[in-house]
């Protein structure tokens, strides 16, 4: 299908970008990879009567340290990310997950920030952001904001980004070296079915601060905290990671669709929990990607 008719604006720096957003508001759609976008608009399931093109703004794309972690420019390209040294060495269930976004010719156009912005409940990024408590910085004329991703995925492609607000970086606060991420597709390429992202911390044989998440089960990625719960404070092993998996399980409530039942989605789910605590706790992803 072709896409409704829309004018496309291309500005040439934040300023006239955010002028415009405040301009246009919910009429307005942003465009960054459109890898996302444009099959929306293709399928006549957006109708924006104006796009605004971030191609040409300079200063959203790039990677950086940031405050003893990583901070990484909305545009930044998904490919850039998933080769960085420093994606590898400070946030390395970034650069897992990233390699289970679609494949590399999607990655090659798809931005960071366009798939946190356009917040797919089974999307991989969303994930991992909310796995490794990442902060959102959104711009708009009236000035900058943080948002944590505990408050920022709120619906079906719906986020706590306000009609005249930019998505401009994302910041991952420290590195979390016993992370992982376990997904189950049809194909590889595929959106997931189910993915399972955890990070923990290990004090001496004690599992600490563990963020355990749930894509492809709810509208938006699902923190479960009853599974996190279980872990906190538990020593890691079969049988801890079992009862986070079946606690995960019970927590979420899937719906079915014809790629698999509510009943499938739990059940993977806990399969999926399970492997990524084990594989996040005997891996030490320090100072490199190890995967
Ligand atoms: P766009 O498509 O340009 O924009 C997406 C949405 O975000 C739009 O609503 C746009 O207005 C908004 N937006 C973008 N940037 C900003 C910003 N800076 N500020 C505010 N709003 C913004 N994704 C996965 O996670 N996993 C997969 O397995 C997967 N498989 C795919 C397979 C195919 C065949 C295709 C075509 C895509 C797939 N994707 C997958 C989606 C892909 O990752 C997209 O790149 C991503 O979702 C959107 O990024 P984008 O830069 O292309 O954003």
């Amino acid at each position: 299908m072709k896409p409704p008719r829309f004018e496309y604006v291309a500005p040439t720096s934040l300023e006239e970008a955010l002028a415009l957003r405040a301009e246009h508001g919910h009429d307005g759609a942003v465009l960054a990879g459109g890898q996302s976008l444009m099959p929306l608009l293709n399928l006549r399931m957006a109708h924006p009567a104006v796009v605004i093109d971030l191609g040409r703004v300079p200063g959203l794309a790039g990677i950086r340290e940031w405050d003893g972690g990583i901070a990484i420019g909305a545009m930044t390209r998904q490919r850039e990310a998933e080769r960085s040294d420093l994606v590898g060495a400070r946030t390395p269930l970034l650069a897992q997950a990233l390699r289970l976004v679609g494949h590399s010719a999607i990655r090659n156009r798809g931005t960071v920030g366009g798939s946190l912005a356009h917040a797919d409940g089974a999307a991989e990024l969303p994930a991992v952001a909310l796995a490794l408590g990442a902060e959102l910085v959104a711009r708009s004329a009236r000035g900058e904001r943080t948002i944590a991703a505990d408050d920022f995925f709120l619906g079906f492609l719906t986020t706590a980004l306000e009609p005249d607000e930019l998505l401009v970086e994302v910041r991952f606060p420290r590195p979390r070296p016993h992370a992982a991420i376990h997904e189950f597709a049809r194909r590889h390429g595929d959106f997931a079915i189910v993915a399972a992202a955890v990070a923990v911390d290990l004090d001496g044989d004690v599992i600490r601060e563990p963020r355990i998440v749930i894509g492809g089960v709810d509208e938006v990625p699902l923190r479960v905290e009853a599974a996190e719960r279980v872990l906190d404070g538990a020593a890691p092993g079969g049988e801890a990671f079992a009862e986070a998996g079946r606690a995960a399980a019970d927590a979420v409530e899937p719906s079915s669709d014809v790629h698999g039942s509510a009943e499938y989605r739990k059940e993977l789910t806990d399969v999926l929990v399970r492997r990524a605590l084990a594989e996040a706790i005997h891996t030490d992803r320090r100072g490199g990607d190890g995967a």
